[in-house]
């Protein structure tokens, strides 16, 4: 699909965890954290990748972790949607004030004043025009995780890619945290996936990435120049696809 044949992916999907924009800290948004990833993002905003971007808030709320205190599910997760808009809003802010990129801020519920009410037909066409477009509130509905959303968005606008940005290289057959001796996969098929039973996103967003043919790549946002390496075709994490 990409017009200038260097580049691997004309327009890709990304979608960065909450953990991530925590850094080293156990709740909120690491100002340098932010900073780095926003400059992963310009890096390939800058040779005309067209980006946009779903952020999860496990840095803030997350609905399992409150309903297993004993709030309501639904109450647990519209406040893990809410958060979702709050760590959009930082990045938005930080991609704003740092650099020459045009973004739009949709959200999935209406949030008048300070974020746009998601529009696939104009999110594509502002991606087309190379603005920076950040999902925000995931699907809008409880029950679902920002992994569904990214995979949803990326179909809608006919991404090329969803790339997971996390905090480790890619997928491995083990917690790599916890047993030194798992392996890092390069190239993994959608069946594979299944049939091992890896830790990729859940399982109902795989599926739908899997139905419609969207290739996955994890890799880690972490590593300065991750993000370029991948769209010029370098290798980098793990490619997930049929
Ligand atoms: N959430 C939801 N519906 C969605 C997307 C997110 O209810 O479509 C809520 C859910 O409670 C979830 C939280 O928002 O736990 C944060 O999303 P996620 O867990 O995917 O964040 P991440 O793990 O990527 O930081």
């Amino acid at each position: 699909m990409s017009q200038n044949k260097k580049f691997l992916y004309r327009r890709i999907l990304l979608k960065i965890s909450g953990e991530v924009l925590q850094g080293s800290n156990n709740f909120g948004i690491d100002i340098n954290s932010l900073k780095r990833i926003v400059k992963e993002i310009k890096s390939v905003v800058d040779i005309g990748i067209q980006v946009s971007l779903v952020i999860g808030s496990g840095n803030l709320f997350r609905g399992a972790t409150l309903s297993e205190l004993g709030l309501d599910r639904v109450a647990s997760d519209h406040i893990g949607i809410l958060s979702t808009i709050i760590n959009s809003v930082a990045i938005r802010d930080m991609i704003n004030s740092n650099l020459s990129i045009r973004t739009c801020l949709m959200s999935a519920i209406p949030i008048n004043g300070i974020c746009e009410i998601y529009n696939c037909e104009q999110a594509i066409n502002l991606l087309s025009n190379n603005f920076v477009i950040i999902f925000a509130a995931g699907t809008g509905n409880p029950f679902f995780t920002t992994d569904s959303a990214a995979c949803l968005r990326a179909i809608e606008t006919k991404s090329d890619i969803i790339l997971k940005g996390t905090k480790v290289d890619g997928v491995y057959s083990k917690d790599p945290e916890k047993n030194s001796d798992a392996i890092l996969y390069r190239k993994l098929t959608y069946k594979d996936v299944l049939k091992k039973e890896l830790k990729v996103m859940d399982l109902s967003a795989f599926i739908l990435a899997r139905d419609y043919h969207l290739p996955i790549r994890v890799f880690n946002i972490n590593k300065p120049g991750s993000l370029y390496r991948i769209v010029t075709n370098r290798s980098e994490g793990t490619i997930i696809s049929k």
